[in-house]
């Protein structure tokens, strides 16, 4: 074995180390989230942050630098092969970036958003953006000294987005996003203007919580979620975790009077989790051994959940099942595919449809990078907002709470996490049309409860080239092009049209 094959091996069994770490963690942050009780709330965050500190400071350890300067040298001689090299990029990356900001400076901001949190929970509640002002205005500042600690180009925005979407800048998603939230409004505006409206109101179907389950689970086994892996429990707020690469665990909450809110749910969470389930074993720990960009990450819940989720040939599939465990569906299938892809301009994003859902989000980008670019003040942000949903929306923001307060991410410091949604929803339309021109017959099969052939052309085109490109590059590979707006939009005209008859 060569010195830097020795190396490189070292470093992946030093990172397997600090993930055994991250693994006790997640096993603890999943369980407070579904069966802990809550009295145990104060002990467990400490447990959880005594871990985090010990993760962190192995992550960060001369041992980690020393192996990653050596072979970060031996990749600039040229001395490890491609994918090795790659490997080792990413890792560095990210190792610089956590390395970048001083010790005290990371504390004082995890005091501050700890702080905050409070501060954003009771200013929501009385509605009162004043109340939160002086704590926004400290965080927005400090995520700019963070942003010149990490780096960046043209703008200090782009090491934040970089957090979360290496490989991207700030005027890179402003080059996406602009041109989709000038076609949405228009689209939006048209459904809105169209005497042709579904009924919402048909795809509330009642089904008892115990009969949902069970429909989760087989459905979610059946889109290709591998439960000798992974398991599905309930929650109020769903999401998935990995504990390690093979257990992934997905939830959902269950609600009544209401089945295909849970179903959604399961089918978005197990989107997440088989794109989890197909990363490498061996190279668990280590950067390319995860998702290459949180947008990539959500761009597969969104595919599942949208794209496949919402076609008539998924709720044909599910009618056939939800009848056979008892519910009562009183329309057709034509009237249910209408009603499960009704669209309409709302003020809250975690509620709104897979339109307006995207100018939601821009809403935020645009504030966000004038934030951390300089040329929104704090003071302007309740206008700022309100005139966007006024204009993008066609909605009044009647007070904050449903207005500027309603996500948590600002509290928590999660700037250049927005983004992430929207650039998934249009990676997984571009990843998806080239499916579809590989597969034309993939829909019909989603009928019959066939679902491999989708899964089995997003392993083999997407999900193979993860561990060793950014997400641009993996994208481009997949689907001939860089990510770019235009099969999101063609996918909403197509779809919208037809329902709204324009
Ligand atoms: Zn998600």
């Amino acid at each position: 074995m060569s010195e830097n094959e020795r190396l490189y091996l070292e470093l992946l069994r030093h990172l397997r180390e600090v993930a055994n770490l991250n693994s006790a963690i997640a096993v603890l942050e999943w369980d407070m989230e579904t069966y802990m009780p809550p009295g145990a709330s104060d002990d467990r965050a400490a447990v959880i942050a005594h871990l985090t500190g010990l993760a962190h400071e192995a992550y960060t350890s001369v041992k980690t630098e020393d192996l990653l300067g050596k072979l970060v040298d031996a990749a600039t001689r040229g001395e490890l092969d491609r994918r090795q090299a790659a490997v080792v990029r990413k890792e560095h990356r990210h190792f610089l970036a956590s390395k970048s900001q001083p010790a005290e400076f990371v504390k004082e901001l995890a005091d501050l958003t700890a702080r905050s949190h409070h501060v954003w929970v009771a200013a929501k509640e009385a509605s009162d953006l004043d109340a939160f002002l002086p704590n926004l205005s400290r965080i927005v500042e400090m995520q700019r000294e963070k942003a010149s600690y990490i780096g960046h180009g043209a703008s200090p925005y782009d090491a934040l987005i970089g957090e979360f979407d290496p490989g991207i800048t700030a005027d890179e998603v402003a080059g996406i996003l602009t041109p989709l939230r000038e076609c949405l409004v228009g689209l939006v505006a048209r459904i809105g203007a169209s005497p042709q409206k579904p009924d919402a109101a048909l795809a509330k179907i009642p089904l008892p919580a115990d009969r949902q389950r069970l429909l989760c689970e087989y459905v979610a086994r059946k889109i290709g979620f591998d439960d000798a892996y992974g398991r599905l429990d309930s929650t109020v707020h769903p999401f998935m975790t990995r504990l390690h690469p093979t257990d992934i665990r997905i939830t959902t909450a269950y609600k009544a009077d209401d089945c295909l809110d849970s179903l959604g749910s399961t089918v978005h969470e197990a989107g997440h989790g088989m794109f989890e389930q197909s990363f490498e074993h061996g190279l668990h720990g280590a950067q390319a051994g995860d998702t290459p960009s949180l947008g990539l990450h959500e761009s597969q819940s969104r595919l599942w959940e949208n794209l496949v989720g919402k076609s008539r040939e998924f709720l044909a599939f599910v009618r056939q099942l939800l009848e056979s465990h008892g519910a009562l569906i009183g329309c057709t299938d034509e009237e249910l595919y209408r009603a499960a892809n009704t669209v309409r301009p709302s003020l809250i994003r975690i509620e709104a449809d897979e339109v307006t859902y995207n100018l939601h989000v821009c809403v935020r980008f645009e504030i966000e990078k004038a934030l951390i670019e300089g040329t929104l003040d704090v003071r302007d942000v309740r206008d700022a907002w309100n005139s966007r949903y006024r204009e993008y929306l066609g909605v009044e923001v009647p007070d904050d709470a449903n207005g500027v307060l309603q996500d948590v991410h600002w509290s928590a410091g999660l700037f250049g996490y927005f983004p992430s949604y929207t650039l998934g929803n249009i990676y997984s339309a571009q990843v998806y049309e080239s499916a579809l021109q590989a597969n034309p017959g993939l829909e019909t099969g989603y009928a019959r409860g066939d679902f491999g052939p989708l899964l089995e052309w997003l392993t083999r085109n997407l999900y193979s080239h993860c561990a060793v490109m950014d997400t641009p590059e993996a994208i481009a590979v997949a689907t001939g092009r860089l990510p770019d707006p235009s099969a999101l939009i063609a996918y909403f005209r197509r779809k919208f049209g037809e329902i709204y008859g324009f």
